[in-house]
């Protein structure tokens, strides 16, 4: 190898130099995380562990998925409720006036 090999993981870089030494930077935006690992496959094995702690934002927009979905299913639930409570006065109103009579 005459040049120095890079390979990218998720945000992260991973460069394995000339001499045999590794280093992964990471250029996720915030993250300024170095490291030397031993061996290019110590370091593919931190880069990809690293590149998983930076998921992190998926896994929250799928918690807001979830979120809404809650929303959805409380205000369904709300509504039907609500049906269920006007039909309840409905017909306790007609069996009153029913009962007046
Ligand atoms: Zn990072």
């Amino acid at each position: 190898m005459s040049h120095p090999k890079t390979l990218h993981v998720g945000a992260g870089v991973l460069t394995r130099y000339r001499n045999g030494a590794c280093a992964f930077t990471c250029r996720h935006s915030g993250c300024r995380a170095y490291s030397e690992p031993r061996s290019w496959r110590a370091g593919l094995r931190q880069a990809s562990r690293h590149a998983a702690d930076h998921e992190l934002p998926p896994t929250r927009r799928r918690r807001g998925r979830f979120a809404v979905l809650l929303v959805v299913l409380l205000l369904l639930a709300i509504s039907s409720a609500g049906t269920y409570l006007a039909v309840e006065v409905f017909t306790t109103r007609a069996t009153t006036i029913e009962g007046v009579r």
